[in-house]
């Protein structure tokens, strides 16, 4: 495939069966024509591009149908949570490009009223308290194919309810010896509707309401309930909460709520040689398998914006993959496909020397120094230009000369004439070799008639080689990556499992690489390509004068290979 054959980064989003939903009730006047949709994550961990996948479909859907997408913390969990993750959270979506404008909302704002609601239920008869353990709850719910029991406390009358939810709230019982259910079914073959539990005790404070509640709502009361009370339209989650969405509509549907948000359900990112749980990716940071969250060997959102992800590329990897709701495995050299594409537009391209060798131009005056002009992207222009300078001993690329060089061998070997990119032909004259007998340096001499890499007699070469000039040259360290799992699916492992499935050489630190002078000016954050070598991004560990670059990625692109392949 040609790069113009491509699929353009920026063409229009594709349709998907939500999309289709949306549109429906948008011609219908479903709502008013009025379209709401939130992105509640649990303020329990970072997120990770599994996240991205629901923040894009959510603030997008929001963006093409004129409506509005709200940030909602499900912060009803405090034992799990933490404001460092709020934080985090925030950052991330206004980092990939969204803005929830004065959509910011937490579930714990609604405390009062989802108590409020919660009575309702218990007056109405459809919720009691149940005084049995968490284990006989467990024991008494049944099994897919057998019944649950009815609960001994199942019939209390409703003051006596009241009385006991009342108290739960007031903190006069121990955490666990009482919960709030739902009065439903016993019986009934969707699980998730046997009596679900509505509140429990947890006497710990929140990082928001601090002591004032020693009872929390569950996800599934407190979730359709903060979308109703925001007026959310479309609901829209992962398919592990496909049986609860009864329960969704039992909630809404006793306490008379309309018009009522709709959940959907679609099918969540997997990716292969990585983990998107944050369960599973909150052991690596703890066990400092990783060197924290935004390790840029983690899946997650500052995780791949520090290994130098760009947001557009996350956005045109969420659209490509699309929406759906059958389970699927996607291929990390997609994503990685979709940074290249966007950072071979936008990236300035500069040398850098991950392996040096020294060369030596025998016939180059010692004291000279020169200056080359190189474009900072060949391909446009505008990006401008700059001054690299060049002298007499230069870095160039180990792995760019072999003593023995087989037949179509075009880069530097003993006799063999190469280019210096943008600079001189040289010819390699000599080897000198250190005391253990490895290649130390090499001789060459220059033909100063080709300068500017070209030469006027039409003689050609046909290797290309970058370099840089010693006596000019930064000291810089490189990290080079890996796949964070040796195995391509570790998402079937359990927690157990899943660690052994790590890949041992997914970090390799290269600390004595040599990058252009220029470099030394560059901002934590910022992406270069080095030539032939990869796209590069300033870390934050980087000090004056000693820059560290994360390779974001290589030039090699297997996912374009992939595709030519499946055009053949
Ligand atoms: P994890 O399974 O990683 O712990 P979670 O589902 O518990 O994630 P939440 O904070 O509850 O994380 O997620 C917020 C939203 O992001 C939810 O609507 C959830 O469905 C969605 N989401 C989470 N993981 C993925 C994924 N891998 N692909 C698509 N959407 C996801
Ligand atoms: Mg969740």
């Amino acid at each position: 495939m040609t790069k113009d054959q491509r699929p353009a980064a920026t063409a229009a989003a594709p349709s998907n069966f939500i999309k289709d939903i949306v549109r429906a009730d948008v011609r219908a006047g479903a709502y008013n024509g009025r379209v709401q949709t939130r992105f509640p994550p649990e303020p329990n961990g970072y997120l990770h591009i599994g996240h991205a996948k629901s923040i894009c479909l959510n603030f997008g859907l929001a963006a093409e149908f004129g409506g509005r997408c709200n940030l909602r913390f499900d912060d009803t969990n405090p034992v799990k949570e933490d404001v460092e993750y709020v934080e985090s959270i925030k950052q991330d979506v206004r980092w990939l490009g969204f803005d929830w404008g004065d959509g910011l909302f937490y579930a714990s704002d609604y405390f009062e009223r989802l108590y409020a609601y919660a009575s309702r239920l218990v007056e109405a008869g459809k919720a009691y308290v149940d005084d049995q353990s968490a284990d006989e709850i467990r024991e008494n719910r049944g099994t897919l194919t057998s019944p649950g029991k009815d609960s001994p406390w199942r019939n209390r009358p409703v003051e006596e309810n009241l009385d006991l939810f009342g108290r739960m709230r007031a903190g006069e019982f121990e955490d666990g010896s009482r919960v709030l259910r739902a009065k439903i079914d016993m019986s009934h073959p969707n699980m998730v509707l046997r009596d679900p539990t509505l509140y429990r005790i947890k006497r710990v404070p929140h990082h928001r309401t601090g002591q004032k509640w020693p009872i929390y709502p569950m996800y599934d009361f407190a979730h359709c309930l903060s979308d109703a009370i925001e007026a959310v339209t479309h609901s829209i989650c992962t398919l592990e909460f496909e049986n609860n969405r009864a329960l969704y509509d039992w909630v809404l549907d006793e306490l008379g709520i309309e018009p009522r948000p709709r959940q959907y359900e679609f099918a969540r990112l997997n990716l292969t040689h990585t983990a998107l749980s944050k369960r599973k990716l909150i052991r690596l940071v703890r066990e400092g398998r990783v060197a924290g969250w935004d390790d840029p060997r983690m899946p997650t959102i500052s995780g791949l914006r520090r290994r130098g992800y760009t947001p557009e590329s996350i956005r045109t990897f969420c659209e490509r993959i699309g929406v759906s709701k059958a389970e699927n495995l996607v291929d990390m050299a997609l994503l990685e496909h979709c940074l290249r594409e966007d950072l071979n537009r936008r990236a300035p391209r500069v040398m850098g020397v991950l392996d040096p060798l020294r060369l030596v131009i025998e016939n180059y005056p010692e004291d000279q120094t020169e200056e080359f002009e190189f474009a900072n992207n060949p391909e446009d222009e505008a990006m401008g230009r700059r001054m690299v300078p060049f002298s007499r001993v230069l870095y160039v690329e180990r792995d760019d000369f072999r003593e023995q060089a087989p037949g179509k061998w075009f880069r530097l070997a003993p006799g063999r004439e190469v280019r210096l990119r943008y600079a001189y032909y040289v010819t390699c004259t000599d080897v000198v070799r250190d005391a253990s007998g490895e290649v130390a340096e090499l001789r060459c001499s220059f033909d100063p008639k080709t300068r500017g890499g070209w030469s006027k007699d039409g003689r050609k070469v046909k290797g290309t080689l970058h370099w840089v000039s010693a006596a000019h040259a930064v000291r810089a360290e490189v990290r080079l990556y890996g796949n964070l799992f040796s195995a391509a699916d570790p998402s079937g492992a359990d927690e157990a499992e899943f660690m052994e499935l790590l890949n041992p050489d997914s970090l390799r630190v290269l600390p004595g690489c040599m990058v252009e002078p220029g470099l030394c000016l560059a901002k934590p954050g910022e992406i270069f390509q080095f030539e032939r070598n990869g796209y590069f991004c300033l870390d934050p560990d980087s000090t004056p004068g000693r820059p560290v670059f994360n390779r974001a990625t290589t030039l090699r692109d297997t996912w374009a290979r992939i595709e030519r392949q499946k055009d053949k």
